[in-house]
């Protein structure tokens, strides 16, 4: 069996593909080197160090396209979650192609102003718990839709939008009762989970909200969780709200937005076969089936499936040990970079960054230096053969990576550099171990 065969080609086209580097003094020791683009991760490494975040700026406008254009039968508007990767040059990059955004907290709304004041145009709140001070902030900033999620948020909205003397444009958010296969922490369409409010209820908020003079009515919402792979469940919940839609009309309310919130999943074991536009084509259909004849503009909220393979964790391996036949490769990156296999025991493909083309597979865990059982991102891998010193890419990082870092072990957080073409731009330095006491007395 050639090393070819054994291992799979791991890249995600056209961000992270190996090309050959030609080395020596007479050029003539050829390498298979992971890039990003057109630059080696090599080079990335030894320029800005290790862990290292990296995005492909052309993968995301890549995707943002394909997702955009597989809309394109439909009136719609993309808004990204910012909570995926909120990196101003990633919002930057984004807003630039006409994304909208949809954010969770106060502090990402304030990262989509930051980046672009006129962006609050195209901007959804969405999320269970947002305070009088984020309400009334995102009134002020003129956002696009409310996503309220319960009757107590509808009268913190309407108090905050009459003391600001501006409408604000609600959406409910219903929770469809559509059980999708995910990871329980990541599902949220069930009756037993915290978001939206029941479907058989919204149509009793809607009069309610209809009946107060700063919110208008314009919209309903809904998101079923996330790292969903089978389109079933998305035309499912769609369909509910279709109907919703067409009660609510009776009852003479303008609805003119259906947001359909985000959640499509993507393959961490293999790139997604016949590419992301055949993969976002079929879910752009099963959205269009229940909106037949509806006459709405559809509201899109992608997080991981944008961002999410435009990214990789980059880091370098410390130690290699053996405990009781077992082998262990320790490596610069933690749980604090990268939390998602401890936390939903989540698969990362892990090649190695120059790939030697010895066939001999070796079964590792590919573990962090965090004092917890629970810091690794592989067990029982089998991988090329890797020793000290090498570098490793954990592919498929875009997404909840970064936004999920944490100073645990006083780490400070890895920086992260934006690729286009052949340049690099660092978009977040590293932080100094400084950094993390600053705010300590
Ligand atoms: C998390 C979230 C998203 C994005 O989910 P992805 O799985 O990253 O696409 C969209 N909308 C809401 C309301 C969310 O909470």
């Amino acid at each position: 069996m050639t090393a070819r065969s054994q291992f799979p080609t791991s890249e995600r086209p056209p961000g992270f593909i190996y090309r050959e580097i030609k080395r020596g003094i007479l050029r003539s020791r050829k390498q298979l080197v992971l890039h990003c683009e057109r630059i080696p991760l090599s080079q990335l490494a030894e320029d800005y160090g290790t862990p290292l975040y990296v995005y492909s700026a052309s993968m995301i406008r890549e995707r943002f396209n394909a997702f955009d254009g597989a809309f394109r039968g439909i009136p719609h508007q993309i808004c990204y979650s910012v909570k995926a990767n909120s990196n101003l040059g990633i919002l930057r990059l984004l807003a630039k192609q006409g994304c909208g955004f949809d954010v969770v907290s106060g502090g990402e709304l304030e990262r989509v102003l930051a980046v672009d004041r006129k962006a609050a145009r195209k901007v959804v709140f969405s999320g269970v718990g947002k305070t009088r001070e984020e309400l009334t902030a995102a009134v002020k900033a003129g956002i696009m839709l409310f996503n309220v999620e319960s009757e107590s948020e509808l009268w913190a909205l309407a108090e905050c939008a009459g003391r600001a003397r501006k409408v604000a444009p609600v959406a409910m958010r219903v929770n469809p009762d559509v059980a999708a296969e995910t990871h329980p922490y990541i599902s949220t369409g069930l009756h037993k989970h915290k978001f939206g409010v029941p479907i058989g209820e919204a149509r009793a908020l809607y009069a309610k909200a209809s009946g107060a003079r700063y919110l208008q009515v314009r919209g309903v919402s809904v998101h079923i969780g996330s790292q969903i792979t089978d389109m079933t469940p998305f035309g499912e919940a769609l369909a509910r709200v279709a109907d919703l839609v067409r009660t609510l009309r009776e009852d003479g309310h303008r609805i003119t937005y259906i947001d359909a919130g985000g959640g499509l999943g993507i393959a961490y074991d293999k790139p997604a076969e016949g590419g992301f536009s055949g993969y976002v084509t079929a879910y752009a259909r099963s959205l269009a089936t229940p909106l037949r004849d509806l006459d709405v503009c559809l509201l899109l909220e992608p997080g991981r499936s944008i961002i999410g393979p435009a990214g990789a964790l980059i880091t370098s391996v410390i130690y290699k040990k053996k405990n009781n036949g077992k082998t262990f490769v320790i490596v610069d990156a933690a749980m604090n970079d990268l939390i998602r296999p401890a936390l939903y025991g989540a698969y990362h493909e892990i090649v190695p960054v120059v790939r030697n083309l010895e066939s001999t597979a070796t079964t590792a865990d590919i573990v962090g230096p965090v004092c917890e059982t629970g810091d690794f991102f592989a067990r029982d891998r089998e991988l090329r053969p890797v020793n000290e010193g090498d570098l490793l890419a954990i592919l498929d990082a875009g997404a909840y990576g970064m936004v999920l870092a944490s100073n645990y072990n006083s780490r400070p957080r890895a920086a992260e550099v934006l690729v286009t073409g052949k340049s690099a731009k660092v978009i977040r330095k590293r932080e100094k171990v400084s950094d993390l006491f600053r705010a300590e007395l």
